[in-house]
């Protein structure tokens, strides 16, 4: 099978980024319209119909596909177009000029994830410039909103017009960065998400002068306890199939991954001392691993009081727990209160804000079997591993329904492996235009293969 550079798309593949960048899709508030327009636009001119969908005014999302003769499964090229906010002041560059400068393009969305988009769209592109005979349907959906939770985007499409953006099989965001381990790249697929439950807990007492504490009920001082139990908290450590896998791989890379690795599976429970060893090298890398084993809750806002001479019957504050696929929303609340009945904490009240229910799709399809055998084509010395990613992805939309979805975004390591997490929602956010070619090679030859 070829392993062939595209180079001839540089320049296309460059300017579309560019252009996308250009359009300023800070969510809130959004305004994707104009973007997805955009690339009607660009895709209309080489004879693709497509739909520019709005969930609300200026939300747009735009759709095309590829006619195949349904003798295989459908496939998905999913991205988003809204980014997060950018403070120019902070960045080196305008960071809505989609300047391409050093080999690099730079502009908020960079990597996240209008240059996957730009791939995509290349890709569709070059599937019908090169009159590829497709057996299934390859559908592109760039969405709004995923920044904001994906209501009005992916999951807008997926409860509102499923018919149209549902496929047997998902390409999205959340890998495909190789991560540089001793000598070697490993590059990343994602399958799993950790699951979202963002709650707020309402702590209840009785007020009464604060020169005379003890004949009062200070609802802060129970709020103390419950964020000191919650925030402490180390739930037991799982392994997921996913987080088995890329550790299984980091091992078969790196000695002292192997050590550990052999140790963590003998007892989970010694889990955390490794990682703290782990921690005095690589905190970052250690912290990521730590979260991939476990639920974890972190207090992200407090709230209580309202003078100064006043002790308050009232405080509040609101947690965001993260759950690894194979536990449920509910059973981490059930959870969550009883710790806090364990510690004799009475006189709360809890909210759920948001429940995401965590994803995962398997390894064994032909799909990643096909993704792992091209990056080897092309970088013959790689690894790949599939990631568990802590944060969340749109693909948990489609993994609901049953759609196999995998985080696939391939990008060599052409910077510090830091900067690049760095960069992403941070400043100076640039990608190479060589990874765009190299994205874009790599994924045309995926889905070509795969569709025929
Ligand atoms: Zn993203």
């Amino acid at each position: 099978m070829g392993a062939k550079l595209l180079k001839e798309i540089e320049e296309e593949v460059t300017a579309l980024l560019s252009d996308l960048i250009r359009i300023n899709t800070t969510n809130p508030p959004g305004n994707e319209t104009q973007a997805a327009k955009y690339l009607a636009e660009t895709l209309e001119k080489e004879g693709f119909k497509c739909e520019v969908l709005e969930s609300a005014p200026g939300r747009g999302n735009v759709i095309t596909r590829l006619k195949g003769t349904g003798e295989k499964p459908s496939l998905l090229l999913l991205s988003h177009l809204d980014v997060v906010a950018a403070n120019p002041k902070e960045w080196s560059v305008d960071p809505f000029s989609g300047l391409v400068k050093d080999g690099f393009v730079w502009g908020r969305g960079a990597m996240d994830m209008k240059s996957m988009t730009a791939m995509e769209v290349m890709v569709m592109k070059l599937l019908k410039r090169n009159n590829v005979k497709l057996k299934g349907d390859v559908i592109l959906a760039a969405t709004a909103d995923e920044e904001k939770g994906g209501e009005y985007g992916a999951g807008w499409l997926v409860s509102n017009c499923p018919e149209k953006v549902m496929a047997e099989y998902v390409i999205n965001e959340g890998g495909g960065q190789a991560i540089p381990v001793d000598e070697k790249n490993v590059f990343t697929i994602q399958t799993a998400e950790k699951g979202i439950l963002w709650f707020k807990v309402k702590a209840k007492g009785r007020p009464g002068h604060g020169s005379v504490p003890g004949a009062a009920d200070n609802a802060i001082l129970r709020m103390n306890k419950v964020v000191e139990k919650l925030g402490n908290y180390r739930a037991e450590m799982t392994l997921t199939l996913t987080v088995t896998q890329f550790l299984n791989v980091m091992a078969e890379e790196n000695e002292l991954a192997k050590q550990a690795l052999a140790l963590l599976l003998q007892n989970p429970a010694v889990g955390d001392q490794i990682l703290d060893m782990l921690a005095k090298r690589d905190k970052a890398m250690a912290e990521e691993i730590r979260a991939m084993l476990r639920m974890t809750i972190a207090p992200t806002i407090i709230h209580g009081g309202i003078k100064e001479n006043i002790i308050p019957s009232d405080c509040e504050a609101i947690f965001d727990c993260r759950i690894l696929p194979g536990q449920s929303t509910t059973e981490a609340l059930n959870r969550i209160k009883e710790l806090l009945q364990e510690a004799d904490l009475e006189k709360l009240d809890f909210e759920i804000i948001q429940a995401n229910e965590p994803s995962e799709s398997p390894m064994e399809t032909p799909l990643y079997g096909l993704m792992v055998e091209t990056l080897k084509n092309f970088e013959p010395n790689c690894a790949v591993a599939p990631i568990l990613l802590t944060g969340g992805t749109d693909s948990r939309f489609f993994r609901k329904k049953g759609a196999a979805c995998y985080g696939f975004q391939p990008a060599l390591s052409d910077l510090p492996y830091g900067e690049i997490l760095k960069m992403v929602h941070g400043i100076d956010e640039r990608i190479s235009t060589q990874n765009l070619v190299f994205g874009t090679s790599v994924l045309y030859t995926v889905v070509e293969k795969f569709m025929t």
